[in-house]
């Protein structure tokens, strides 16, 4: 039988917007001792605001982000969300076909006509797209229209407010290691890391690197320490049933992500991760 302060922890975290699935996890929470998260939507806002638009000479940048944000139409990545918003008029749906989203890399979709490609490197290198210019800063967004580059859509992200006072909170709270995963290019994910103190970041990872990242973590911990991950998005969802705690971000969350989570932050404030480890730590006392 569950003992009832179970009960009582269980509450109380709902009651702070920190919904967990079951008593187990709440006291597998305190026996964590590597905690990995996802970087965009999870650390950061996943709000990005475009900061340069770089176009080839056979177009202008109205016309980049018109390609770009028509493409991306479907799609519910932060990326997508942001070209969108610095498009800032309402979409023709009715130009836009055949919508694939590669996951890690990023779109393909025919718009009025013209196969377009949105994503990153990995994407144009798969489409055997030259890229005639490269860029050293943030996250890039190249474009490509009928089989030929068209330009690059510069976008950075911000980290959230309470990032770092939640790493800090959780290494005194027994944490060992802080780990970032992102596909994003190393640029833009070392200045994160750095800007909030994780102790590990590995980047341009594939949602299957990301998986293959935890399954390494899994494999040098010790018996009674678990692994824990922090993520948002549809690709995370594999990773989050990996580990022994699967944590979501509840409000932009994908719903694959908030079903394969044990727990699931309704706000999306990583300092929660460390007020569900103080209920999770306080909780077991009570219960011994
Ligand atoms: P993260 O690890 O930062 O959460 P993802 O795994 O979702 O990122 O995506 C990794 C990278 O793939 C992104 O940084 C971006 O370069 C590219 N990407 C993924 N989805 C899209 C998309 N819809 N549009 C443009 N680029 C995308
Ligand atoms: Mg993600």
């Amino acid at each position: 039988s569950i003992p009832l302060s179970f009960f009582g922890g269980i509450g109380c975290a709902s009651t702070n917007g920190i919904l967990v699935k079951g008593s187990n996890y709440l006291e597998a929470l305190a026996s964590t001792k590597y905690m990995v998260f996802d970087k965009t939507g999870t650390l950061t806002k996943g709000v990005f605001e475009v900061t340069q638009i770089d176009a080839t000479q056979d177009f202008d940048e109205k016309q980049l982000l018109y390609y770009a944000s028509h493409a991306e139409m479907a799609s519910s990545h932060p990326i997508s969300l942001s070209l969108q918003k610095a498009y800032g008029q309402k979409l023709e749906r009715e130009n836009v076909h055949d919508i694939e989203e590669i996951a890690g890399h990023g779109i393909s979709a025919i718009v009025d006509g013209h196969q377009v490609y949105v994503g990153n490197e990995k994407l144009m290198q798969k489409m055997n797209i030259e890229i005639s210019q490269k860029y050293q800063t943030g996250t890039l967004v190249y474009v490509a229209v009928d089989q030929k580059y068209a330009g690059c859509i510069m976008i950075s992200d911000v980290v959230k407010p309470t990032s770092k006072v939640a790493i800090q909170s959780l290494k005194s709270q027994g944490i060992k290691e802080t780990i970032m995963l992102t596909g994003d290019t190393k640029q833009a994910a070392n200045k994160v890391a750095q800007e909030i103190g994780v102790d590990y970041v590995y980047s341009e990872l594939l949602p299957a690197d990301k998986v293959a990242k935890v399954e390494e973590v899994l494999a040098c911990k010790g018996e009674k320490e678990k692994v824990a991950f922090v993520g948002d998005g549809i690709n995370d969802a594999p990773v989050l049933s990996r580990v022994d705690i699967g944590i979501a971000m509840g409000a932009l969350g994908s719903d694959a992500a908030i079903e394969a989570a044990d727990i699931v932050l309704m706000d999306d404030d990583p300092s929660k991760i460390s007020l569900a480890m103080k209920i999770s730590l306080k909780t077991l006392r009570i219960v011994k």
